[in-house]
C-alpha cells in the first residue's frame, strides 16, 4: 500500500461543516468562516518516548492526540471545528492504521469535528495535530485577563494522570480498580470542551493544565501581572488518589504532575455564584482552590491558613 492509498483508505471522510469548501485531496484545504467569528488555532505534537511509551495502543494514541488539542481549544472557549494530521510512521501496518483511524474518527465525531488535511511521512513514530475552532469575537478566555480578587477554580480532579504515568513507568502489574482508573485518566484525559464554552459568559481567563497546576497557574500570573494564594486543603483529589497514596504524595501529584488536562480559570466575586449555578446545572464539577492577589504577593501555598513551602520542581519542561 502506497502513501496515497493509505490516505484515501484511512484518512478521507466527508467533512461535517458547510464551512469546509475543500478537504483532503488537494494541495491545501479551504475553509470559510462566518461573520462575527474568529479562528482559534493550536498544534500539539506527540513523540514516542517523550509523550507516550512504545507500548501505547494505536487507539489510545489517536484519542490522546486529539484530546490534548481539544483541551487547548477548550481553554480558549472555542467551539472545535476541524483538525489536520501530520503522521510519521516507521512502516505501514494496516492493522495499526485501521485501529488508529477508527479511534481518531470516533473522538472527532464525538465533538463534531472534521479531518481536513495532513501529511504522511516515514520516520520514527510521531503525531502532530493542528486543531481549529470558532470563537465569537471578543469572547475568548485569555491568560492575561486575571484580576486581583478573582477566585481561582479548577475542573475535575488533579493528580490522577501523574499517578497513571507513575504506574506505567514502573511497569507494575495493574492490580486493582484504582490502578485501572489512574491509567485510564493518563491515557484517556477528558477535554473540558463543554466547560470552556460555558465559561465564555463568566470567566475571561483560563488555561488547561498540561504541565502541572503550579507551573500552568504561573503562566496566568505572569501574563496577568498578578500573584495568587492556593488553599491546599481545597485541591480536588479523587478518592483513588487519597486511598492509594500518602497525603503529601497525592498533593505533590496534584500540584506538579502533568497531563490532567483539566481547566484552571478565574472568575470575579460578582459572577461567581451564577457561574457555579450554571455549571452545577450542566453537571460540570469545578472546585475553588484559591484567589488572585496583587503581583507583589507572588505565589503562595496555604494549608488551613498556614503558609507552606513551594515544591522545588513545579512542572514539566522539555528542556530543563
Ligand atoms: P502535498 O504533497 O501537496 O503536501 P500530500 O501528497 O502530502 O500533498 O497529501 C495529499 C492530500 O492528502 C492533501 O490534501 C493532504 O492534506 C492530505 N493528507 C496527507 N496525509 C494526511 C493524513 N495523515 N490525514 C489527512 N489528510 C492527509
Ligand atoms: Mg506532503
Amino acid at each position: 500500500m502506497g502513501e496515497f492509498d493509505l490516505i484515501k483508505r484511512y484518512f478521507s471522510r466527508k467533512s461535517l461543516q458547510n464551512e469546509v469548501i475543500l478537504s483532503v485531496g488537494d494541495d491545501c484545504a479551504i475553509t470559510s468562516i462566518s461573520a462575527g467569528y474568529q479562528l482559534a488555532i493550536t498544534t500539539d505534537t506527540l513523540v514516542e518516548g517523550t509523550h507516550f511509551l512504545p507500548s501505547i495502543s494505536p487507539a489510545a494514541l489517536a484519542y490522546k492526540s486529539v484530546a490534548v488539542n481539544l483541551s487547548d481549544l477548550a481553554a480558549m472557549g472555542a467551539t472545535p471545528t476541524w483538525v489536520s494530521l501530520a503522521l510519521t510512521l516507521p512502516e505501514i501496518k494496516e492493522a495499526w492504521l485501521a485501529e488508529f483511524s477508527q479511534s481518531l474518527f470516533a473522538i472527532l465525531d464525538r465533538y463534531s469535528m472534521s479531518l481536513i488535511g495532513g501529511d504522511t511521512t516515514k520516520g520514527p513514530l510521531s503525531i502532530t495535530l493542528t486543531a481549529q475552532g470558532f470563537l465569537p469575537e471578543n469572547q475568548g478566555l485569555f491568560r492575561h485577563q486575571a484580576k486581583v480578587g478573582d477566585w481561582i477554580f479548577v475542573s475535575g480532579f488533579l493528580g490522577d494522570s501523574a499517578a497513571g504515568l507513575d504506574l506505567l513507568l514502573q511497569n507494575r502489574k495493574i492490580e486493582n480498580e484504582s490502578d485501572r482508573y489512574f491509567i485510564q485518566r493518563h491515557l484517556h484525559p477528558t477535554p473540558r470542551v463543554e466547560l470552556g464554552l460555558a465559561l465564555r459568559a463568566f470567566s475571561c481567563c483560563a488555561l488547561d493544565i498540561s504541565d502541572g497546576l503550579l507551573a500552568d497557574l504561573g503562566h496566568i500570573l505572569e501574563r496577568s501581572q498578578v500573584g495568587a494564594e492556593i488553599y491546599l486543603e481545597n485541591l480536588p483529589l479523587s478518592h483513588h488518589l487519597c486511598t492509594q497514596y500518602e497525603q503529601t504524595q497525592a498533593e505533590k501529584f496534584a500540584l506538579t504532575g502533568g497531563e490532567d488536562y483539566e481547566l484552571c480559570f478565574t472568575v470575579s466575586e460578582e459572577k461567581r455564584e451564577e457561574m457555579e449555578q450554571v455549571l452545577r446545572s450542566q453537571g460540570i464539577k469545578v472546585t475553588c482552590i484559591g484567589q488572585i492577589l496583587p503581583a507583589t504577593s507572588g505565589l503562595n501555598l496555604l494549608k488551613n491558613g498556614k503558609k507552606m513551602a513551594l515544591p522545588t520542581h513545579i512542572g514539566f519542561d522539555h528542556f530543563s
